[in-house]
């Protein structure tokens, strides 16, 4: 090109406006919403600044420091980066060493896996997106069942591949179990999928086993398959027990999805799992091909963590684990014992995991939600906790039970205060 006809060409493109191109995006894009953004952005938060903000509301173990992954988890990743083997394409699965590690770290009460039941994924959430898009399929109008309270990212993976939600309750006052009639009377012809999630985020609920073979029972009855969100197993408090769907011996085709990012403190570095226990072999013919043409389309998960994998698995001691409940424990019967205290507040105590479900009695607030409550407390006491809504259960708030106890103490506090100023009895 000569000089000055360059020249020009340039010319022409600044003088061109943004609004000439006419780039629209994909009505996938359009139908992709992450719902607790959506509501905490909406919720225009501002903190008092005479207080330093308190977050309650974010579900990463992490963010405060007190919580650090055992020692052993560093070293493995320490190893793997300096053996250098691990720098290339891993298989989409995974590894078949770290496949391994996982099928043995799952084999236990009953349960029963091999390398070949076991896809790595970038994250629990990305094995969830892969079952979900493997079993649900917007052509044949299907829909998935979650549960409500529930974690919103089923809802936004359904969606975005035009697979509609439909919701299970989960009774408060019996420790958040399923209503089974309820539950079964939400299942229809379309129903691709009943989505499990246990030990529960947002609401600490941990399922003994015979309410699970019951929801199971269920699941057999009407020929659906299940997704069992385990990503909190074995984060239960003294006197509960977890048990995995793959244990109860129920022959419902179950996808199992976990990982490392809360049981073992490492949420950002995305190593997810997807475990198919299918006693009948009823996914034998499609279903598993599918998981792994949909593993293929972006290469797999990280590959040192993969290579990290086994020792993480092998080598974090039990007492590692056992700290982690009883920080959590602790902070939870604190968190507890302060609120129920709390007129206007009625905390529910969870069996397990990294949150705790609060109801607000409106009727003793001059709130019209808790939506304003939620933000009102940032705006007088930098508490923040996210409204029920963002779990589909718009009279509770969600804590976290993470962050250090000194902090929570102080939060709780501030909670009260705030409370008593804004209580009456409505007559
Ligand atoms: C945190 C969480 C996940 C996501 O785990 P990642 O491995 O970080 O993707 C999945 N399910 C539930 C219920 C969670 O709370």
């Amino acid at each position: 090109m000569l000089d000055n006809q360059l020249k020009e060409k340039t010319s022409t493109i600044t003088e061109e406006k943004a609004e000439f191109w006419k780039i629209d995006s994909s009505s996938t894009a359009k139908n992709c919403k992450n719902y607790i953004r959506e509501i905490v952005d909406t919720l225009n938060l501002q903190p008092n600044p005479a207080k330093p903000v308190i977050a309650l509301s974010i579900g990463d173990p992490t963010v405060y420091g007190n919580l650090k992954p055992s020692k052993e988890t560093t070293q493995a990743i320490i190893d793997t980066v300096e053996r250098g083997t691990c720098n290339g394409y891993a298989p989409c699965v995974g590894y078949e060493d770290s496949r391994k590690a996982v099928a043995e770290y799952l084999s236990h009460d009953g349960s029963n896996f091999t390398s070949k039941d076991i896809i790595l994924c970038s994250g629990c959430s990305s094995s969830l997106e892969i079952c979900i898009t493997a079993l649900c399929d917007a052509k044949k109008n299907h829909n998935l069942l979650m549960p409500r309270p529930g974690f919103s990212i089923y809802r936004t993976l359904a969606e975005v591949i035009g697979v509609k939600v439909k919701y299970y309750d989960l009774i408060p006052e019996k420790n958040w179990e399923i209503d089974l009639e309820q539950l079964e009377s939400q299942i229809d012809q379309n129903t691709a999928v009943i989505v499990l999630n246990n030990p529960s985020n947002p609401c600490g609920s941990v399922y003994n086993e015979k309410h699970l073979k019951n929801v199971l029972d269920i699941a057999y009855t009407h020929r659906i398959p299940v997704i069992a969100d385990e990503i909190y197993e074995q984060i239960v408090f003294s006197g509960n027990k977890f048990a995995s769907t793959a244990s109860l011996n129920s022959r419902v085709p179950i996808l199992i999805c976990g990982g490392l990012a809360k049981r073992f403190l490492v949420p950002g570095w995305r190593l997810g799992w997807i475990a198919i226990h299918d006693e009948l072999g009823a996914f034998e013919t499609e279903i598993r091909k599918a998981l792994v043409s949909l593993s293929q389309r972006i290469i797999g998960s990280n590959t040192l963590i993969q290579g990290a994998l086994p020792a993480i698995l092998r080598n974090t001691p039990q007492s590692f684990h056992d700290d982690l409940i009883t920080t959590l424990e602790k902070n939870s019967n604190l968190a507890f014992s302060f609120l129920r205290t709390v007129k206007g507040l009625v905390p529910y105590m969870p069996q397990g995991t990294m949150y705790m479900m609060i109801e607000i009695i409106l009727e003793n607030f001059p709130f019209n939600d808790v939506s304003e409550f939620v933000i009102k407390l940032m705006e007088e006491e930098s508490v923040f906790c996210l409204p029920g809504s963002c779990f589909q259960t718009p009279g509770f708030m969600r804590i976290v039970l993470t962050v250090p106890e000194d902090l929570l103490t102080e939060a709780c506090s501030r909670i009260s205060e705030f409370c008593s100023r804004y209580y009456t009895v409505p007559n």
